[in-house]
């Protein structure tokens, strides 16, 4: 027990450490900055990352994928976002948001046609949750899809802020879709919501917009989708009528559990930046490092960054991919990493006065990507209000 490393729980996890790593000082840390710079997804870095089993990790492997665990997937965004978070985030909405839904709530025929395909990096896959007036409130969604006397359902509505909702400049759309709309209400007047998967080329299915001009993230491709009577065939109707909320609650924690692993890279690299900087700086004829309150920005970063890292991994340690059980602790690693980022970023950035306010040395960029981890796949607020009424439900956790 001495030397264990929850964070490399394992000689594999340990393999798989090192080899994204390696793999993304070679490929994705050079091209992070111009990325950034330009608003531009690098869609054929993702792709490639099908050649290394990546975009499937947590896919049964008779489809293409992996076969890995929530320890694993923690590991491969933790190392990506320490580079390039707006790639990461690309990484994470095919991945995570597309496939392991897929691969854990679809149909034989769906798995069957459609997994190895994005196992592969063949065709790039998004959720579609969030609306223009519909967020947090997810029951508050307007898209709606009615099923037609051939069977067929009838999309319409809009999605917004989707990641690799378009995937270049053009305005071509994500190749496949996992999108949630309104089929009715139930017995008890609640919204009933149902799963779709919706492909390119169907009718009625384009791009609204590329959002530019974010804050952060911004080598990831924001953008809006249209259903404009988009045609779905009953086949791509994703278990049975109403089952979304089930889908939703076998997805969130593995999501919320791996945004938080993007806010341990963002904290780790910060950290290593201000750590260096700090040493090669000299002020008043000392390396600033020796300055009580530089000592302060890498002496807090330093226990913020191990506090995370030791809840993130817990938690991945515990997560049984597809399961539900480990709430209190995905909302709880997002609340708690995110915002330490952000503030780990903002640190950095301070310890290296004007140097730190550029591009060029990386941690501006952490900065703004750290916000957006704030926000996005449940703002903090919603996981305040989550761990609350869990901990009315169960308020024996905290004494467990
Ligand atoms: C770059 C980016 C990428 C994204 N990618 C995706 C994606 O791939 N797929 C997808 O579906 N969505 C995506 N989103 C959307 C994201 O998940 C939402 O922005 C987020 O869920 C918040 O929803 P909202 O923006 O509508 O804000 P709102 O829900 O309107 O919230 C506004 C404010 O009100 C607060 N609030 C709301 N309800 C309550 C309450 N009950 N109690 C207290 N406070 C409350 C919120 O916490 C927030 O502070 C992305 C967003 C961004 C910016």
């Amino acid at each position: 027990m001495a030397n264990m490393d929850i964070a490399n729980p394992s000689e594999e996890h340990l393999m798989l450490r090192e080899m994204v790593r390696e793999w993304t000082q070679e490929y994705v840390e050079p091209q992070a900055h111009e990325h950034d710079r330009d608003e531009k997804f690098n869609l054929e870095l993702l792709r490639s990352m099908g050649e290394l089993g990546l975009l499937g990790i947590s896919a049964p492997e008779e489809y293409g994928g992996a076969g890995l665990d929530a320890v694993a997937c923690t590991i491969v965004h933790e190392e990506l976002s320490a580079s390039d978070p707006g790639f990461a985030l690309a990484y994470l909405a095919h991945s995570m948001l597309f496939v392991n839904n897929l691969a854990y709530n679809g149909t034989e025929e769906q798995k069957a046609r459609i997994l190895p395909k994005v196992c592969s990096g063949e065709w790039i896959g998004a959720m579609a949750m969030s609306e223009p007036d519909a967020g947090t409130d997810v029951l508050g969604l307007s898209t709606s899809a009615v099923q037609q006397d051939d069977g067929t359902w009838l999309l319409n509505g809009r999605k917004m802020w989707i990641t690799n909702g378009c995937i270049d400049e053009e305005g071509t759309p994500a190749d496949v879709v996992w999108v949630y709309a309104k089929t009715g209400e139930d017995e008890r007047g609640r919204v009933q919501m149902s799963t779709f998967l919706v492909e390119a080329g169907m009718p009625g299915y384009s791009v609204g917009q590329k959002i530019y001009d974010k804050t952060g993230m911004r080598a990831s491709n924001t953008a809006e989708l249209v259903f404009d009577d988009c045609i779905v065939p009953e086949a791509n109707l994703v278990g049975d009528v109403g089952q979304s909320l089930l889908h939703m609650m076998g997805n969130l924690e593995l999501e919320r559990l791996t945004l938080a692993a993007m806010a341990l890279g963002i904290g780790r690299r910060a950290l290593d930046e201000m750590n260096r900087y700090a040493t090669d700086r000299v002020a008043f004829n000392a390396p600033i490092r020796e300055f009580g309150q530089i000592q302060r920005y890498i002496g807090e970063s330093w226990a913020k960054y191990r506090a995370m890292r030791a809840y993130i991994y817990d938690t991945a340690n515990n997560l049984t991919i597809g399961t539900s059980g480990q709430r209190l602790d995905s909302d709880g690693v997002k609340l708690f990493a995110t915002t330490a980022a952000k503030e780990i970023a903002d640190a950095a950035m301070q310890v290296m006065g004007g140097y730190g306010y550029v591009g060029e040395y990386h941690v501006e960029r952490l900065w703004r990507d750290a916000k957006l981890l704030e926000i996005g796949g449940g703002t903090l607020e919603s996981h305040q209000k989550n761990i609350t009424r869990d901990l009315f439900k169960d308020g024996e956790a905290i004494n467990r």
